[in-house]
């Protein structure tokens, strides 16, 4: 696959009237083109920030975004713009993204001008709208070109949402629950459409969800977070089939039906049971999860633990003391 590195090492400070808040903390994350990555974890954990960081849409407080190696640091700068361009953010709610007084043509048109992807003639400009309309599967395109967003469903509007995203030409899109909102009959499609578009177009892709069902579904890669930490990563399959940190065993034994493209609002069918994620204002000690943590040990009170190899698979990790010194222990379920 081709690189796609934005890299990064996030270290958010978030004030609120008296405390700062780190809303995410030490995040390492790498996108490649062609591949899925999905950041599953329970409302509250720091996955929408970590999303809104992405898209340039939260200023960050430390750390580094870059893309193909080349920093954006400098806000408004060429490499900051051009990252800006590349790097399409796709919402949870798709009527709330799109403006109910405009049709779909203008939304795409506005989406291609901005980018510079609407050729020079007006018949350049209804090529690409209808291309657009085409790649997200929603044609004959000129039954949809001159609807409002009201005309449409729920899973159309988010359609529109992503054509629009392609508008940009873009290199990744960062999808915060994509799905979550629509029905349960329609989500399936949604997501195989963003697997598609991942081969057709070469994209790569953060799907940000609580449903980590969804993510075995979807994902080439999977990150676990909890109160604003990486906890466990590797490839989708090992880290559903084969979970090492007990926050991740927790949130499969608690995901509802596995079978199923997971339901709910966010925050819902992906809580996990056992306790409330803590506050972000005065996160626990050591292990930010040993007050829920069945295996919980002395020092998972004191030290934080640091991400360690599990196995023979090859980029599984968890940040638990369990793993400390490479072993495999066994954590009662
Ligand atoms: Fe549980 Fe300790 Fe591992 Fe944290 S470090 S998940 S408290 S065993
Ligand atoms: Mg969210």
């Amino acid at each position: 696959t081709k690189h796609f590195p934005v890299r990064r090492k996030l270290r958010d400070l978030f004030s609120n009237r008296k405390d700062a808040v780190h809303a995410v903390d030490d995040v390492n994350l790498t996108l490649r083109r062609g591949r899925v990555v999905a950041l599953v974890g329970e409302s509250g954990s720091g996955k929408s920030t970590i999303a809104r960081l992405l898209a340039q849409l939260y200023p960050r407080t430390g750390g580094d975004i870059q893309l193909h190696g080349e920093s954006t640091r400098v806000k408004g700068g060429a490499a900051f713009r051009r990252y800006c361009s590349r790097v399409q953010m796709i919402f949870q709610d798709p009527f709330a993204s799109l403006n109910p007084t405009h049709t779909i043509r203008y939304h795409l048109t506005r989406s291609l001008k901005i980018h510079d992807n609407a050729g020079k003639s007006a018949a350049d400009l209804d090529r690409a709208l209808h291309e657009l309309l085409q790649q997200v599967q929603l044609t004959p395109p000129e039954r949809y070109l001159d609807k409002f967003p009201h005309e449409l469903s729920g899973g159309q509007r988010q359609r529109v949402a992503i054509a629009r995203a392609l508008g940009a030409h873009p290199e990744a899109l960062l999808a915060d629950e994509p799905v979550s909102m629509l029905d349960v009959s329609i989500r399936l499609g949604v997501l195989n459409l963003l697997r598609d578009l991942r081969d057709r177009l070469n994209l790569a892709i953060l799907y940000i969800t609580h449903d980590i069902a969804s993510a075995r579904y979807f994902a080439d890669e999977t990150m676990v977070m909890y109160a604003g930490r990486m906890v466990e990563g590797g490839d989708s399959e090992t880290v559903t089939q084969s979970p090492a940190h007990p926050y991740t065993k927790l949130l499969i034994s608690s995901a509802p039906d596995p079978d199923r493209l997971a339901g709910g609002s966010d925050g819902a069918a992906g809580d996990a049971g056992n306790g409330e994620p803590p506050s972000l204002i005065h996160p626990p000690s050591g292990c930010r999860f040993h007050p829920r943590c069945p295996a919980a040990m002395d020092r998972c009170r004191t030290d934080l633990p640091v991400p360690l190899q599990i196995g023979d698979a090859p980029g599984h990790w968890a940040a638990c003391w369990l793993y400390d010194g490479n072993e495999k222990a066994e954590v009662a379920k």
